[in-house]
């Protein structure tokens, strides 16, 4: 099952989603391109594939993503092979904007969309500050996007308000622990077990 993680920069997006790769078995994140500038603290290749302006483009034309986006002045990415490779056993988590959540929902019918918020916008502005990773400017126009971004929640299955990160992190692994006991991601479990109630009579 596909977990599209959307929500205004700041709000918790990637704390959330590792926290749940720790918690919840069989969960993978996908990797998203980007040409964005790598942050002190992230690692190629497990926070995003930083690729440059040309590289991307050249995936474009080459229809080798499933979505992809300019975000906050900079192109991102989910690759096909992402979905195909890690998606085809396990649960994937995409954390990705609203115009990629967007194109996931006209190709993948079955995903499930997850809106993340803080409690408010307040406390954006403060965690964007103290994360400590823009520049001023560049934290006003994401707070400035942000405004905009919000307005998209009702395009979304569930809403999570991280204001208590562990509260939100109970919330993000109940929804999807409850999606895998819907009926139908039960069948392929479920044939054994029925075969067994009758193969003996
Ligand atoms: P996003 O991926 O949505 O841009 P991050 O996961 O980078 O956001 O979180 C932004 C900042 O807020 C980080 O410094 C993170 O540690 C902090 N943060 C995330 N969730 C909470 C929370 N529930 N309470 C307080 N701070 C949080
Ligand atoms: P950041 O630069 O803070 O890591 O991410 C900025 C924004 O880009 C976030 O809203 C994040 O969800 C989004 N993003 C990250 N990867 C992708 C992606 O592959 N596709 C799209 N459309 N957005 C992405």
């Amino acid at each position: 099952m596909l977990y599209v993680i959307t929500g205004p920069s700041g709000c918790g997006k990637s704390t959330l989603v590792k926290s749940i790769l720790g918690e919840v078995e069989n969960v993978e994140f996908s990797i998203s391109y980007t040409t964005r500038k790598k942050r002190d603290s992230e690692q190629e290749g497990k926070d995003y594939f930083f690729v440059s302006k040309a590289e991307f483009g050249q995936m474009i034309e080459m229809d080798k993503l499933a979505e992809w986006a300019v975000v906050h002045g900079h192109y991102y990415g989910t690759s096909k092979r992402e979905i195909e490779k890690k998606g085809s056993e396990r649960d994937l988590l995409l954390d990705i904007d609203i115009q990629g959540a967007q194109q996931i929902k006209t190709k993948f019918k079955k995903a499930v969309f997850i809106f993340i918020i803080p409690s408010l916008f307040q406390e954006l502005k403060t965690r964007l500050k103290n994360r400590g990773e823009e520049a001023v400017d560049v934290i006003g126009r994401r707070l400035e996007i942000a405004k905009k971004e919000i307005r998209y929640y009702p395009e979304f299955d569930y809403i999570i308000i991280n204001d208590k990160l562990d509260k939100a992190r109970k919330e993000l692994a109940s929804i999807i622990l409850a999606t895998r006991c819907r009926l139908d991601s039960r069948k392929k479990e479920i044939v054994p077990i029925l075969r067994s109630f009758f193969e003996n009579e």
